[in-house]
């Protein structure tokens, strides 16, 4: 038998369906492993060890009843901006470090509900705010493949604790990138769904009409478990969409003959070389099972960034108002009046990124400003979702490089925001639309993993995850492990 801790989602739920593991022995292991390797890699927050193994042992239990389906006793690790009962829930920042929720995220409820076993929640830029970990309140976190390099964000911890192989899966969320980039960076596969396909209830708020739910896991296959078990309506979150849930397994080994895919003109202008070709030889791969391969573009595209550090930091001003020191989170100490309570409250308890977000946010909302940015950046969110539209009646659906580089040095942007924010180039798009869209490992630059973007149609997730299977059939880049973790 493979290792425990090399094992996919689909190979621990066959070896714990077939008795060859229990859930117990199985979370012991992979306990003994965060233990071993988390000092190093900082990937997460908090571990609750004792929880894990009752969840272990109840999962177990349902087995024994003969009540178990595909994920009991999987053992996978959640964001902390995903809402835990009972437990720490902090979102990477001072404000919530000693917040404890009273209720759990749909998707954790679901996760539960389907036997997953909650290992730990896993380290974050601070609110989801920033493309390489940096600025969370409990430090960075290491990439896997090179401790000095970032391993992305603001999923950081997820993807490292995914491509250390500390768990075979760990939720994300996406709002302008953040579980593909570090997907990307850290070599693991992640997807981020159709906005309204995950809830967002318990899922702590930056921008909400940017932010989705998600999966980052090893394989195309373990996203698809992961996902159908988390997806679906949910009456506590008004955009959820009302669309029943496919069994997102059941199409991934469908042919890929005819399927047309669409080259994005606009990711390939000024691409690195060494990653285009990566990429080029993936869509071979693709094009030798059949798809053909057309160039598309979407000239609006570009304006994506601009467009997204109007509107994400818009809605964040609005959504972090509610951390005023008066109901929970971080409260300074004794404050002269309510002024000074919500002044000193708020800025000992938000970090400088967060800050410049809601100060930005506050900006562009302002009555004297509000049609020459807000306004203006809702019409080019318009426009860029309508390119997309129109790609896809020509093409099914559109790939390019998930980032424009391959994982960078700690403290190499953390001085230039703007810098920092172009690392979101190729996924902010996706976002504005609403539309899904998915990393897959593709290959390694000086031993540093280059993601393959796939986006396609609102709820093309099967799609998606059929062709990032296929592919995954044929290359095993997906399985390679860093130095030192295998
Ligand atoms: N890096 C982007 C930002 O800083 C996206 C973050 C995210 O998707 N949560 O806003």
């Amino acid at each position: 038998m493979t290792e425990l801790h090399l094992m996919t989602v689909a190979e621990l739920s066959a070896a714990l369906h077939a008795g060859r593991v229990s859930s117990v022995e199985l979370t012991r292991a992979l306990l003994a492993r965060i233990e071993r390797h988390d000092r190093a890699l900082n990937a997460f927050i908090s571990v609750d060890a004792e929880s894990a193994l009752a969840e272990a042992a109840a999962a177990d239990a349902r087995r024994h009843a003969g009540d178990a389906g595909p994920l009991t006793g999987v053992p996978i690790a959640h964001k902390d901006i995903f809402c835990t009962r009972g437990q720490k829930t902090t979102c990477g920042s001072r404000m919530l470090a000693n917040f404890v929720s009273p209720y759990d995220a749909t998707v954790v409820e679901r996760l539960r509900a389907a036997g997953v076993v909650t290992l730990g929640k896993t380290n974050m830029d601070e609110f989801a705010m920033g493309s390489s970990n940096e600025t969370s309140f409990f430090g960075p976190v290491r990439n896997p493949w090179d401790g000095a390099r970032v391993p992305g964000g603001s999923s950081g911890g997820s993807a490292a604790a995914v491509a250390a192989r500390l768990v075979p899966a760990a939720t994300g969320t996406d709002t302008g990138g953040s579980i593909r980039q570090p997907a990307a960076l850290c070599g693991v596969t992640g997807i981020k769904p159709t906005y309204g396909r995950v809830s967002r209830f318990g899922m702590i708020a930056f921008a909400s009409s940017l932010d989705q739910g998600g999966v980052l896991a090893i394989s195309a296959e373990d996203a698809a478990l992961l996902l159908g078990a988390m997806a679906g309506f949910d009456e506590r979150d008004s955009t959820s969409v009302e669309l029943p849930v496919p069994d997102y397994t059941a199409t991934l080994e469908q042919p890929l003959k005819g399927l047309k895919i669409g080259m994005l003109r606009e990711f390939f202008a000024g691409l690195d070389p060494a990653i285009e070709q990566l990429i080029r030889a993936a869509l071979a791969l693709l094009h030798a099972q059949g798809a053909v391969v057309r160039e598309v573009s979407l000239p609006n595209l570009p304006l994506s960034v601009p467009t997204y550090y109007v509107v994400a930091p818009a809605e964040c001003s609005s959504n972090l108002a509610r951390y005023d020191g008066v109901r929970y989170g971080h409260r300074c100490e004794q404050p002269r009046d309510l002024t000074d309570l919500y002044e000193r409250s708020r800025g000992e308890g938000f970090g400088a990124e967060v800050k410049r977000r809601i100060m930005i946010g506050t900006y562009v909302l302002s009555a004297g400003y509000y049609d020459a940015y807000y306004l203006k950046a809702q019409q080019v969110r318009a426009l860029i979702a309508a390119d997309f539209e129109r790609a896809f009646h020509e093409v099914d659906v559109v790939i390019g490089p998930t980032t424009p580089t391959t994982a960078f040095s700690l403290g190499a942007k953390s001085a230039d925001p703007v810098t920092m924010y172009l690392s979101d180039i190729y996924t902010i798009g996706a976002n504005l639309a609403g539309l899904p869209a998915m990393s897959v490992p593709c290959g390694l630059l000086e031993e540093l993993p280059v993601g393959l973007q796939i986006i396609g149609p609102h709820f093309s997730e099967q799609k998606l995850l059929n062709i990032a299977h296929r592919y995954q059939c044929e290359s095993d880049w997906h399985l390679r492990v860093p130095r030192g973790f295998g």
